[in-house]
């Protein structure tokens, strides 16, 4: 079943359009990766999904109830969770004073303080220490972290692996696969397209604040997605390095 469908949404920031008509159905239990070069309208994208960017057009519907006007609050409360680039953690409160932080809009289900910080022990270990002393690893840990305490339905998270070296990243991204065997819908955007083809079941790749290929990962070539990525199916001629 559809459990979040977004239809011909348009964003803008002032005068600049950054999401242009974008449609989107994501299933329940299913990953969806965005992908696309910098600017190409993926965090605006995760933000107006989240409630933190009104939209200018189009609407969004969980679970068949259209909430595209509910504040980002009611959002978490249907079970929406942005984790958000730069992770925007508190850097003078602990670890735990982070995640119990996001108790306020906790729904019931399976986390807690206590399954957060068994599902993260890197984690368990810095609970007293300040969020700014962390490495970025343990940072994005305690952010999504913090997300998972209000036990979400669906996970957005941006831009997974900024920031993080290799090895890092492989021990977030394991994390991340613990949370999607156990069923929890997740849409990441992910800058690094093996990366992002390896964990998602789909992947949509945004140009211009357009979904200009969209597929399962398993039917979509590297190639075809890396020429969507640069738009050079269109003629553009963007330069830049494979991501
Ligand atoms: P990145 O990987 O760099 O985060 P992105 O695909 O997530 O890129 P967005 O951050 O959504 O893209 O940006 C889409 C467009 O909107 C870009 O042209 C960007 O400059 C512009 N933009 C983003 N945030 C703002 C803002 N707060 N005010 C004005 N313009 C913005």
């Amino acid at each position: 079943m559809s459990q979040l469908v977004v239809e011909n949404l348009d964003v803008r920031h002032g005068l600049l359009q950054a999401v242009r008509g974008v449609s989107l159905t994501v299933h329940r239990g299913e990953v969806v990766a965005l992908v696309g070069a910098n600017g190409a309208g993926k965090t605006t994208l995760l933000r107006a999904i989240a409630g933190a960017h009104p939209p200018a057009g189009g609407r969004i519907l969980l679970d068949g109830t259209e909430i595209t006007a509910l504040s980002a609050h009611r959002r978490v409360g249907m079970g929406i969770a942005l984790v958000p680039e730069g992770r925007r953690l508190f850097t003078r409160m602990t670890v735990e004073e982070n995640l119990l932080l996001a108790r306020s809009a906790r729904r019931r289900g399976p986390w807690g303080l206590d399954a957060v910080l068994a599902a993260f022990p890197n984690l368990a270990q810095r609970r007293q220490h300040l969020a700014g002393t962390l490495s970025g690893g343990e940072q994005q840990a305690t952010a999504i972290g913090r997300a998972l305490m209000t036990n979400p339905e669906i996970l957005l998270l941006d831009e997974v692996s900024l920031g993080l070296s290799p090895l890092v990243v492989d021990i977030v991204y394991d994390q991340l696969r613990t949370l999607i065997e156990g069923g929890t819908t997740i849409v990441l955007v992910e800058q690094d397209l093996s990366r992002a083809m390896a964990v998602a079941d789909r992947v949509a790749c945004m140009l211009e604040g357009r979904i200009v290929l969209e597929g399962k990962s398993a039917d979509l070539g590297r190639d075809a997605v890396t020429e969507a990525y640069f738009g050079l199916s269109r003629g553009n001629t963007a330069q830049g390095a494979a991501p």
